[in-house]
């Protein structure tokens, strides 16, 4: 039996061990910390539990069809279950808009609360949905870097419609071309930050951001997002995969006809068949491979937005806060320009709370709620996040003590902090970056790097930094497209 090695298990490592188990070959993971998960982490503190990284759930189906695909249920490992209210908004004059998961209830409520239109809010779904339509099989389900992509009717019949895509203009221009209200123009542009990057700079095709929540919902995973780590793990030893947790891949040995041979650790050397790398792509050119040649164009691209990360123990309950809550800033384009430009953070932030308490009770003491206050932020540049985080720290509590007529500062019992460089250092992230590289340029999505290795035999790639992207979603799809790349005949190595 051919063997594999996965060098991390993230989400997308956890996958891609499990679809090549299932696919017959012997798999081991290498993991530098010490529990599975990668970004998905879990923090328990003075009675509270926060989720450590990703707090929204979309797209669960690609979660259960690895469960499926081994022949087993996925609500034995992973339960979820779906959101009606997807989000809650503010602003500081005082408008407040529950988003509805449902099409219809949302448009009435949308309509009312920004004097929009109905029939223009339906078009604008209708027209995302389209979008989605004609570019999921092109751009996230397959690899982009091999000819048979292109090679179908559906794919050239999408590459004729590209003005649907709005690619000439920027989401914020869409979003401007079709309503009036810049409440609801600066709700829609806030789908840019789901893959880390600028409304006033990424295409208007990432309107299709809003679809997949609209069609497919929000969800709440009824034991905290590390569930879904600890489920995949779960499910990846009962199919065979092995583990070794705080062992750290130093090198990827590659032999004289640039084929995988092996990995390193400090201690020790394992030999492979086929090496698949989880790990951040920038690190593994710049730290696992030697002696080839670095695809450096893609390696240098931009990096998607990071984040500052409070973590509060709340002693009091909120009745107009749901799980995912959001308080706008006065001057998105002003926030952006911050993030992406001057690579510092915006003096009035858009502040996004999560409270899975709301949903999971046990995640706080009774009377008490568990808040995930996260602020975007640019990537790690070396900035000073002590004095970053000192003066953020002071607006945040002021803002929310104002919005929600309270005096914060004085309900915070617990507290802990995570900053983009924290976020580097648990997660190997280059940069701290929560998505990879940015989608701020048009051809961002042929700059990420393929799932697999053009100068090195039988290496791949999966995870947030390479080909399709970021998000939970996304990083499953990449080891969807590492197991199409695989050949099933091990003989076809
Ligand atoms: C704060 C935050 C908020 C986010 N919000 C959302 C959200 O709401 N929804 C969403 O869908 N996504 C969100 N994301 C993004 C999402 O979490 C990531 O895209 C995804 O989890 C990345 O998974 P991955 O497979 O790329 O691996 P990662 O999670 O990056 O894990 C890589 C693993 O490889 C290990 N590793 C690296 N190098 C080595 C080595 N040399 N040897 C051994 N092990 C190694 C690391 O320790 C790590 O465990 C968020 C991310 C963060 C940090």
């Amino acid at each position: 039996m051919k063997n594999v090695i996965v060098i991390g298990s993230g989400i997308a490592g956890l996958a891609s061990s499990i679809r090549l188990a299932i696919k017959g070959y012997d798999v081991k993971v290498f993991e530098v910390n010490s529990y599975p998960g990668g970004k998905i982490s879990s923090i328990k503190m003075d009675g509270f539990r926060f989720d450590g990284g990703p707090p929204l759930l979309t797209m669960p189906h690609y979660i259960a069809e690895i469960f499926e695909l081994a022949g087993e249920n996925p609500n034995n490992y992973f339960k979820y279950k779906k959101k009606e209210i997807s989000c809650v908004y503010f602003w500081d004059d005082g408008t407040k808009f529950i988003a509805h998961s449902d099409s219809e209830k949302f448009a009435i409520e949308a309509s009312k609360t920004f004097k929009e239109p109905e029939e223009k809010i339906k078009k604008y779904f209708k027209r995302a949905k389209k979008k989605y339509d004609l570019i999921s099989s092109i751009f996230l389900e397959k690899s982009l870097h091999k000819i048979q992509t292109y090679l179908s009717f559906k794919i050239l019949k999408s590459l004729f419609q590209l003005r649907i895509f709005e690619i000439q203009k920027s989401l914020n221009q869409a979003n401007s071309d079709s309503f009036k209200s810049k409440h609801l123009i600066q709700f829609f542009n806030r789908y840019a930050t789901y893959n880390g990057s600028n409304p006033y700079q990424t295409p208007g095709i990432m309107s299709v951001i809003q679809h997949l929540e609209k069609n497919y919902g929000t969800y709440v995973a009824e034991k905290g997002m590390f569930s879904i780590a600890e489920s995949l793990f779960e499910l990846a030893k009962k199919v065979g995969v092995k583990f070794e947790f705080e062992t750290e891949i130093d090198n990827i040995i590659i032999d004289s006809n640039k084929k995988i041979s092996g990995v390193k650790s400090k201690k020790k050397t394992y030999n492979a068949d086929i090496v698949i790398s989880n790990m951040d792509v920038y690190y593994t050119f710049n730290k696992l491979i030697k002696n080839i040649k670095k695809p450096l164009k893609i390696l240098n691209q931009e990096r998607s937005s990071s984040a500052v990360i409070f973590y509060w123990g709340v002693k009091k309950t909120f009745k107009d806060l749901d799980l995912h809550n959001i308080f706008f800033s006065k001057d998105y384009k002003s926030e952006f320009k911050s993030i992406f430009k001057d690579k510092n953070v915006s003096e009035d932030p858009t502040i996004y709370i999560n409270i899975t308490s709301k949903e999971i009770p046990s995640d706080a003491p009774k009377g008490s709620e568990n808040w995930y206050v996260m602020i975007n932020t640019p990537p790690d540049y070396g900035q000073d996040w002590s004095k970053i985080v000192k003066n953020l720290r002071s607006i945040v509590i002021k803002k929310l003590s104002i919005q929600l007529e309270v005096d914060l500062e004085k309900m915070i019992v617990s507290e802990k902090i995570i900053t983009p460089r924290i976020i580097q250092k648990n997660s190997k992230s280059y940069m701290g970056a929560l998505y990879g590289t940015s989608s701020n340029d048009l051809f961002s999505a042929f700059l990420r790097h393929p799932n697999f290795s053009t100068r090195v035999k039988n290496l791949y790639f999966c995870g947030g930094s390479v080909h399709p992207g970021g998000g939970i979603p996304l990083c499953l799809l990449s080891a969807k497209i590492v197991d199409d790349l695989i050949p099933k005949s091990q003989n076809e190595l």
